[in-house]
C-alpha cells in the first residue's frame, strides 16, 4: 500500500504488523536462524547473496525453485488468519520480511514485502520488469521481454530495500504494532520499531524473545504465532 493511500484511510485507528519467518514456522517452513544459520543445509551466503548468484546462478534459481515450491504446498495458521479479523474493527497493514504469500492467502488485505516475493521474478539488467511466475521454476536461460536472464525477486543481502522508505511512513503513522516472528537483527527491517510514535504499544509475540531496545511501550507475548497473535487480536479488537 502506498503511504499516499493510507493517508486517505483516517476513519479507523492504524495497526502495522511487522512479520518475519517466525509466523511461517507453524504453517512448516523454516526459519533459518533457528537452523544454525543455514538455510534448508545452505550457507546464506551463497545463495542470498548477489555474489552467490554470480557464482552459481544454477545453484541459486534451484535453490528459489524449491523454495517456491515448497510454499505452495503450505497452509495459513491460526497466526495469519488471526491477523485478518483485526480488519473488521481497524485499519491494517502488514510489513513482512517474509517472502511466502502466506498473509497474502489467509485474506490480509494490505501486505508489502519488504524483502521479494518468492513467486514473483524479474529481469537481471531491467530490475522494472517483474513477472509472476506463480509456482513454476526459473530456469537458465528464461528471458525478460528485453532478452536479460530472470532471477527470483527477492532482496538478497547486500542489496538496498526499496519499500523501507514506505514502511518507515506507515509505521510513524501507527496507532499500535504487532511485532511477529522475527528476531530483530536483520537490519534494516529490525530499525522499523524506532520509528513507532511514542507511546504506541508494540506487542511483541516470539517464544524466544528477542532484545528489545530504546524506551518503546513493548508489551512482550512469549508465546508461538499460532498462540500469542489470536490473543493479541482479541485484545485489540476488545478495546
Ligand atoms: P528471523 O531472523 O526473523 O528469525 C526467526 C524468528 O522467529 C526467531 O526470533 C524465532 O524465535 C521466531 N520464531 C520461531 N518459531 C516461531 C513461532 N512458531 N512463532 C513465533 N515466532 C517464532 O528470521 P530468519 O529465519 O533468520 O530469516 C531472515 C530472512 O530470511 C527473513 O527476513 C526473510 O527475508 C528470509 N526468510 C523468509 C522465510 C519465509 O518467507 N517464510 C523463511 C525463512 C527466511
Amino acid at each position: 500500500m502506498p503511504y499516499q493511500q493510507l493517508t486517505d484511510l483516517k476513519d479507523k485507528p492504524l495497526v502495522v504488523v511487522l512479520t518475519g519467518a517466525g509466523i511461517s514456522a507453524e504453517s512448516g517452513i523454516p526459519t533459518f536462524r533457528d537452523a544454525n544459520g543455514l538455510w534448508e543445509g545452505h550457507n546464506v551466503m551463497e545463495v542470498a547473496t548477489p555474489e552467490g548468484f554470480a557464482k552459481n546462478p544454477e545453484l541459486v534459481l534451484r535453490f528459489y525453485n524449491d523454495r517456491r515450491a515448497g510454499a505452495a504446498k503450505c497452509q495459513p495458521n491460526e497466526g495469519h488468519i488471526a491477523l485478518t479479523r483485526l480488519e473488521e474493527k481497524y485499519n491494517v497493514v502488514v510489513i513482512t520480511q517474509n517472502v511466502d504469500d502466506l498473509h497474502e492467502r489467509a485474506g490480509s488485505s494490505h501486505v508489502l514485502h519488504l524483502h521479494g516475493e518468492l513467486r514473483k521474478v524479474r529481469s537481471t539488467a531491467y530490475p522494472d520488469l517483474i513477472y509472476d511466475y506463480e509456482d513454476r521454476p526459473i530456469n537458465i536461460g528464461d528471458l525478460c521481454e528485453r532478452g536479460a536472464q530472470l532471477r527470483p525477486h527477492i532482496v538478497w543481502f547486500g542489496e538496498s530495500v526499496p519499500e523501507y522508505t514506505n514502511a518507515e511512513l506507515i509505521v510513524q503513522n501507527a496507532d499500535y504494532v504487532i511485532v511477529v516472528g522475527t528476531s530483530m537483527v536483520v537490519y534494516p527491517a529490525a530499525g522499523l520499531v524506532d520509528e513507532v510514535s511514542d507511546g504506541a504499544p508494540i506487542y511483541v509475540v516470539n517464544p524466544e524473545m528477542p532484545n528489545l531496545y530504546g524506551s518503546q511501550n513493548y508489551i512482550r507475548v512469549p508465546e508461538k504465532a499460532t498462540v500469542g497473535v489470536p490473543r493479541v487480536v482479541d485484545e485489540l479488537l476488545a478495546k
